[in-house]
C-alpha cells in the first residue's frame, strides 16, 4: 500500500505558523492539514487524499460539505446571518419543533440552543439545580462532558483535564461506569454487571457520601465516547432510571457524541431501555456548523425569563444546517448507520481473529471501538501500539483517532458506504499488521 510522505511542505508551513499563534492546549494527534472534503473523503493542502473514519469526531454527520447542507447555509447567509437570541426567527422555532419530535421523551420537549457540547452540559447542570432546588450530582469515571468549569468537573477520562484548574465546581461524585470488558466491581448472586454498578451508587455513594435527597441529577453518557466507546450492559440504564425515580433525581443523558443518529436511532439511550429527563446534544446536529442543544422534558423547564441565555443561541446559519441535517439523517442515514455499522463490526470481528493485539470490538451503529491489548488474558492496554496504528493508518491515507487508553474509535459520517468501509479497513489492517511486527 502506498505510503504518503506526511506532512507535505504546505502542511508543514501551516503547522509552523499555527504554533506561533494558536493555543498549544489543543490536542493534535497527527499533522493533517485540511484543504477540502466531500462525503467521507478529505484532502490535505498538499493534495493528499484520505478516507475519513472520524468525521471531525462524529461531527460531519452527513459527510463533508453535503450539497444540501451547503445550499441551506448559503441561502440563509443571503437572508441574514445573525439577529441575537433577544429576538425570534422561524428556523429556530422549527428546529425546536423538530427536536421535540425526535426527543426520547414521552412528553413534548423544550430546547435551549447552544454553541457546543460543553455549553449544552452547562445548561443541563443549571436547569437540574434550578428545577430540583438541589445542589449535588453524580457523574461517571471515564466520562467526558466538555471543558468549561461545570462540565469539566464531571469529565473524568484523563487527569490532564483537571490538572492546574482546581477548584472545580462543587458537588460532583463519580461512580464507576459499567465497562463489560473491564469490570471493576464485584457482582452478587442474582445480579449482573449493570445492576452491580447501580447498587454501588446506592450503597456506596448515596449510602455513605451524599444523601439522595440532595442529588439534583445523574449525568451520564449512554455510550462513553472519549472514555473508549464503551457500551454498558443492558440492565444498567433501567436500574439507573429506577434509582433516579426513587430519590427524585433527574437523569441527564449526554448524547453529544452518541446522539443525532450515530447509533442507528436518534439517541443511544433509545437502545438502552430508559427515558432520560434531559438530553445534551451538539457535534453531529448541524453537520459541522457549531450548534448544540439542551433538550428537556417540558414539565421540568421552570426557569424564568432571563435566568439563562446566550448571544449566539439559535444562530440562523446553524439552525438552517441542522434542519437539513435532521432531514437527511431521517431519510437515509439512520438506516445506513444500522446497516453499515453492523457490516463494519462484523468485518472488524473477522480482523480481530487474525490479530491477537485486538482485545475487544464493540459499539452500536457507527459508534465503534476497537481496543488493543498486549495480551488478551491480562488485557493490559497496548497504548504505544494503538498510537502507532493511528500513525501508520494516517501515513497510508486513513484518518482515525484514539479514545480511552488503547482504543481506536470509528465514528465516520453516517453516509459512509460499505465500499469505503472496506477500503478503510484494508488500510487499518495493514497498519495493525505492521505495528504488531514492531514497524
Ligand atoms: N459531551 C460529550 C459526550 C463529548 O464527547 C464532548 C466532546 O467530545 C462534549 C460533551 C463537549 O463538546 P464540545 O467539545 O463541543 O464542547
Amino acid at each position: 500500500m502506498e505510503t504518503l510522505n506526511l506532512p507535505g511542505p504546505l502542511a508543514r508551513a501551516i503547522i509552523e505558523r499555527d504554533r506561533a499563534v494558536i493555543s498549544p492546549s489543543y490536542p493534535r494527534s497527527y499533522p493533517f492539514v485540511m484543504d477540502h472534503g466531500r462525503g467521507s473523503r478529505v484532502w490535505d493542502v498538499d493534495g493528499n487524499r484520505f478516507l475519513d473514519f472520524v468525521a471531525g469526531i462524529a461531527v460531519a454527520s452527513t459527510g463533508h460539505s453535503h450539497p444540501e447542507v451547503v445550499k441551506a447555509i448559503q441561502d440563509q447567509a443571503e437572508n441574514f446571518i445573525h439577529i441575537s437570541s433577544d429576538f425570534y426567527h422561524s428556523k429556530w422555532v422549527k428546529l425546536g419543533e423538530e427536536l421535540s419530535r425526535i426527543a426520547p421523551f414521552s412528553e413534548p420537549a423544550i430546547s435551549f440552543m447552544t454553541n457546543s457540547g460543553t455549553e449544552s452540559v452547562e445548561a443541563a447542570i443549571k436547569l437540574a439545580r434550578y428545577y430540583t432546588g438541589r445542589s449535588q450530582f453524580i457523574g461517571f469515571l471515564g466520562g467526558f462532558h466538555g471543558r468549561t468549569m461545570g462540565a469539566v468537573t464531571f469529565t473524568a477520562s484523563k487527569p490532564t483535564y483537571h490538572k492546574g484548574f482546581y477548584p472545580l465546581m462543587n458537588g460532583v461524585v463519580h461512580a464507576p461506569f459499567p465497562d463489560p470488558y473491564r469490570p471493576i466491581l464485584q457482582i452478587r448472586a442474582g445480579e449482573d454487571y449493570g445492576g452491580a454498578a447501580v447498587r454501588y451508587i446506592e450503597e456506596e455513594i448515596l449510602g455513605k457520601v451524599v444523601p439522595g435527597e440532595e442529588v439534583a441529577a445523574v449525568l451520564v453518557e449512554p455510550i462513553q465516547g472519549e472514555g473508549g466507546y464503551i457500551v454498558p450492559p443492558d440492565s444498567f440504564f433501567p436500574a439507573l432510571r429506577a434509582l433516579c425515580d426513587h430519590y427524585g433525581i433527574l437523569l441527564i443523558a449526554d448524547e453529544v457524541q452518541s446522539g443525532m443518529g450515530r447509533t442507528g436511532k436518534w439517541w443511544a439511550i433509545q437502545h438502552l431501555g430508559a427515558e432520560p429527563d434531559i438530553v445534551c446534544t451538539a457535534k453531529g446536529i448541524a453537520s459541522g456548523v457549531p450548534l448544540g442543544a439542551m433538550i428537556a422534558r417540558r414539565s421540568i423547564v421552570n426557569w424564568p425569563t432571563g435566568s439563562h441565555g446566550n448571544t449566539f443561541g439559535g444562530n440562523p446559519l446553524a439552525c438552517a444546517a441542522a434542519l437539513v441535517t435532521i432531514d437527511l439523517i431521517e431519510k437515509d442515514y439512520l438506516q445506513n448507520a444500522v446497516v453499515v455499522g453492523e457490516y463494519t463490526q462484523d468485518a472488524l470481528s473477522e480482523i480481530m481473529e487474525r490479530h491477537p493485539s485486538i482485545g475487544n470490538v464493540r459499539g452500536v451503529g457507527l459508534m465503534i471501538g476497537v481496543e488493543f491489548v498486549t495480551n488478551r488474558i491480562t488485557k493490559e492496554p497496548a497504548i504505544p501500539l494503538r498510537d502507532r496504528i493511528v500513525e501508520l493508518a494516517f501515513q497510508r491515507g486513513l484518518l482515525t483517532l484514539g479514545a480511552g487508553k488503547s482504543t481506536i474509535r470509528i465514528s465516520p459520517a453516517l453516509s459512509i458506504t460499505q465500499s469505503e468501509i472496506d477500503e478503510g479497513l484494508e488500510i487499518l489492517e495493514e497498519a495493525i499488521t505492521l505495528a504488531e511486527k514492531g514497524s
